[in-house]
């Protein structure tokens, strides 16, 4: 099939919840894709910060075949040894000592809330209440989209459930008066925004909420879904500002292009999480665990993560040279892999323009074009990838 006929099949069949660009990509090797016509495109994308290892990476691949001719799922009746192995790896990378596995970031997310509720209903005399920020993003099932601060994502779906309200992001002052003595169990926030535009907080503000947090003995969940996995550098976003957090969400990157999420906590916490509380029929299944794996140990062992770290100053280098030719970009911003460009204007057309020309990005927050490559991608890619953005921005 090529695109034409893959665009028609989707029209006629898929429910129409995507505003989708005109293409149908079926292949891809590194950070580049190839589209159903046989066109070739740089991925600065990665499927949303989902492929960190790019496409068709050995140690990925290898994973799926070698777990596919053992076993692919079992209940969670019984004990998983790849989601046992996975969950020792990330608690001894993080601050972590309990995980529990599920399939999305929505879903972590939903799974921190319930903890947190949990807790509160247990340790808290009954507060239940979720403070989280405007812009924010933390997925699409009812309790994630509440706790979304973008009107866009809620819109439609009344009554949304209760217990949870929003204060501008990267405002301590706000975020201080709006906890309830009486109701505000959690603070849940974004450790770097994504969705919301690349947002990075001033560097005490998260120590702030921290501090914050542990005055009024409320817990601090950082949602690392989009952040996390090595995306910005580090393992995790809140190793670079010094402050850890209660509870951590994950997704994403975690299952290199399967569909694995995480919520990790501290040991006092999880310790709300009875059998029976929470679960999940997928959850820490054996492939995605075996890929989760393969795909922790590239990052730390196979030098995806420092390569991240220089190909993320390659890649700030270009967009900045780019702000000073163009007096429509606004700033540069991010860490690591995880770039935004703030424009005058609408991004959209730009988006296009450079689909058109070969390369994969998007735009956050309608003004933010986002930098999303694969962490194994290389000075090569990244040239070719600014030498388009530049023709396309040009021509603006
Ligand atoms: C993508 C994202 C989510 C939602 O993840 P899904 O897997 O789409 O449910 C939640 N939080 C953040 C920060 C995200 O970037």
């Amino acid at each position: 099939m090529n695109n034409r006929q893959i665009i028609n099949l989707t029209q006629r069949y898929v429910a129409n919840t995507y505003a989708r660009f005109p293409v149908a990509l079926v292949w891809g090797k590194g950070a580049r894709v190839w589209d159903a016509d046989g066109k070739e495109y740089i991925d600065f994308v990665a499927g949303i910060a989902v492929n960190s290892l790019g496409h068709n990476h050995p140690a990925v691949a290898r994973a799926i075949r070698q777990q596919a001719a053992k076993l692919l799922h079992v209940s969670n009746l019984y004990h998983i040894a790849p989601q046992s192995e996975l969950a020792r790896e990330l608690c001894r990378r993080s601050f972590a000592q309990k995980v529990f596995f599920c399939n999305s970031g929505a879903e972590a997310n939903e799974a921190a809330i319930k903890l947190a509720r949990r807790y509160g209903a247990e340790w808290l005399g009954g507060k239940y209440e979720v403070l989280s920020t405007h812009n924010s993003f933390h997925g699409r099932t009812l309790a994630t989209l509440t706790a979304t601060g973008q009107e866009k994502v809620r819109a439609g779906y009344d009554p949304l459930p209760a217990g949870f309200r929003q204060v501008p992001y990267n405002d301590l002052r706000a975020m201080e008066e709006a906890i309830d003595e009486k109701t505000t169990a959690a603070v849940l926030v974004e450790p770097i925004q994504g969705e919301g535009g690349v947002v990075v907080p001033d560097k005490g503000y998260l120590q702030g909420l921290r501090e914050l947090c542990d005055q009024r003995e409320i817990l601090l969940i950082f949602d690392e879904v989009q952040s996390g996995m090595g995306r910005t550098g580090k393992l995790f976003a809140y190793e670079h500002f010094g402050v850890e957090p209660d509870i951590m969400t994950l997704a994403k990157a975690l299952g290199g292009g399967l569909p694995l999420g995480a919520m990790l906590a501290k040991e006092k916490v999880a310790r709300s999480f009875v059998p029976g509380a929470h679960a999940s029929t997928f959850g820490g299944n054996p492939l995605t665990c075996s890929v989760g794996l393969a795909v922790l140990k590239t990052l730390v062992q196979g030098g995806a993560l420092k390569n991240c770290v220089k190909m993320g100053r390659v890649l700030f280098d270009g967009l900045q040279a780019l702000k000073q030719r163009f007096r429509f970009i606004r700033e540069v911003r991010g860490k690591g892999l995880l770039l935004g460009m703030e424009l005058e204007q609408d991004g959209g057309k730009i988006v296009e323009d450079c689909l058109k020309a070969g390369l994969l990005i998007n735009c956050a927050a309608h003004k933010v074009l986002r930098f999303i490559p694969p962490l194994i991608i290389g000075k090569k890619e990244i040239g070719q990838g600014l030498a388009i953005l530049e023709k396309v921005l040009a021509r603006q």
